[in-house]
């Protein structure tokens, strides 16, 4: 069985539905690709490599991750820090606004906690934000692992994810998403990201910037814009098709990396692939919160 082991931080979400009531959940940008990833692809194995707290909710989290049948070998228990939290608030188009309570969480100890824990997978994926919420020295214990695993064949994608609140400067978050990119097969850059974090303004700038770090696969994504894709010098922009009952575009990005990486995974082009991401973002975005039922999923997205 073929192994996709993704790492970062999966916090309880809040989401507003009216004045006084909220609806919990769980979410988190490389947990979202998780969940979305083990419903296209259910032949495959998918692990969620994190550190969760002995509070109640992070039993909770274990079961949903169960119910999810997202692998949770390599979840590891703080005994002195909880579960991150967010609450969310959606306007009627849609956008969203954030608060988060998740500066001193247990998955910001994930590479301290996981030690000398050895593992294999044939895919490893992660996002700016699992590198942000780090510190320096695990970071640097991250890319030994990651070049470990590397050298034992395993291919690696990566989501730059820009946060600029979880970052002490920009300077910081530009070296290690450079980090990022330089250990990537499959990179997922986002224009608004690239605009906030580089200055980028169009594809081509991202394309340049990213020319010298020997990525075989970029897939750029611009919202309802298109996706632009590289891959051995070909550069191809694929249409999206424009939602227009947005409820809630939380999860788009993460939703669009799962749906493109299991087509590909699955052995589609990447043209192929980035329309079956992008169905798979659209559906999402069409249901309030991250992670849309399974119900809901399976009605509009077809088998790989
Ligand atoms: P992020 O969530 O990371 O900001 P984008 O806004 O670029 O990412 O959206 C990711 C993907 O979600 C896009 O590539 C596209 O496929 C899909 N998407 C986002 N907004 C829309 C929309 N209004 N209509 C259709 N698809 C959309």
């Amino acid at each position: 069985m073929k192994r996709i082991v993704i790492f970062g931080e999966c916090m309880v979400e809040l989401r507003s539905q009216q004045a006084d009531t909220m609806a919990k959940s769980f979410a988190g940008d490389t947990y979202n690709t998780a969940v979305y990833i083990k419903r296209c692809l259910p032949a495959f194995s998918v692990s969620y490599l994190t550190a969760i707290g002995a509070d109640f909710l992070s039993d909770e989290l274990l079961l949903t991750m169960g119910e999810h049948e997202i692998n949770t070998d390599l979840v590891f228990r703080s005994t002195s820090q909880n579960l991150g939290l967010y609450m969310i608030r959606n306007d009627n188009q849609g956008e969203r606004t954030f608060a988060y309570w998740r500066a001193q969480s247990a998955a910001t100890q994930t590479i301290n906690l996981l030690a000398d824990t050895e593992f294999e997978c044939d895919w490893f994926y992660f996002s700016g934000i699992s590198l942000a919420i780090l510190d320096d020295e695990q970071r640097h214990k991250l890319f030994a692992l990651v070049e470990k695993l590397k050298a034992s064949g395993c291919k690696i994608a990566f989501d730059p994810n820009y946060r600029a609140r979880l970052w002490d400067s920009q300077e910081e978050a530009q070296f290690w998403t450079d980090k990022g990119y330089g250990v990537s097969d499959l990179a997922f850059p986002g224009a608004d990201d690239h605009l906030m974090l580089f200055g980028h303004t169009n594809a081509d700038d991202i394309f340049s910037y990213l020319a010298d770090k020997n990525i075989d696969e970029v897939v750029m994504k611009n919202g309802a814009i298109g996706v632009h894709i590289l891959r051995q010098h070909e550069q191809c922009i694929v249409p999206v098709e424009r939602v227009t009952n947005v409820v809630d575009t939380t999860a788009a990005g993460d939703a669009f990396n799962a749906g493109y990486m299991a087509a590909r995974l699955a052995g589609k082009k990447p043209v192929e692939s980035a329309s079956y991401g992008a169905k798979v973002a659209a559906t999402v975005i069409t249901y309030p919160g991250a992670i849309i039922s399974k119900d809901a999923f399976e009605s509009h997205i077809p088998s790989l």
